[in-house]
C-alpha cells in the first residue's frame, strides 16, 4: 500500500486541494521511464496527475540526482557558474532550479511555520 499522506489533490478547482491527509487520493497507475512514477487519482474531483505535479522536479527534465547535486551546491555557497561546472549543466539549468527550488520551499517554509521573523532586506 502506498503511503500518501504527504500528497494532495492538485487540482485547484476541487474542494479537497491542497489538503493531504483526506484519503481522497489513490494510485492509478505508474508512467515514465522504468514506470518509477505514479499516477494519483483523486476521488473528490476525479483528476489525475502525477505525484511530481506542484513540486520543482514536474516535469523535469534533469535526472534527480543532478537537482539534488544543483541544490545541495547552491545551498553550500556556490555560485551559478561554479556550480554549473560541477554539476556539468549550464548556468541557466542552475538559475531555473534555484528559482524553482526557492519558490516551494518558500512555500513549505510559509505552510509548517506559523511565524517567522521578518526578513530585514525587505521585500524582494
Ligand atoms: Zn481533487
Amino acid at each position: 500500500m502506498d503511503d500518501l499522506s504527504r500528497f494532495c489533490c492538485q487540482n485547484v478547482d476541487c474542494s479537497d486541494y491542497g489538503q493531504r491527509g483526506l484519503a481522497n487520493l489513490t494510485v492509478c497507475g505508474r508512467f515514465a521511464k522504468g514506470r518509477r512514477l505514479r499516477l494519483l487519482y483523486c476521488r473528490t474531483c476525479k483528476a489525475r496527475f502525477s505525484e511530481r505535479k506542484g513540486t520543482p522536479l514536474f516535469q523535469a527534465r534533469l535526472s534527480e540526482e543532478k537537482i539534488q547535486a544543483v541544490a545541495a551546491h547552491v545551498v553550500e555557497g556556490c555560485g551559478v557558474r561554479k556550480t554549473g561546472r560541477l554539476v556539468q549543466v549550464t548556468r541557466n539549468t542552475v538559475t531555473r532550479y534555484s528559482r524553482l527550488l526557492g519558490r516551494h520551499a518558500q512555500a513549505i517554509h510559509d505552510e509548517l511555520v506559523a511565524f517567522s521573523p521578518g526578513d530585514r532586506r525587505g521585500p524582494v
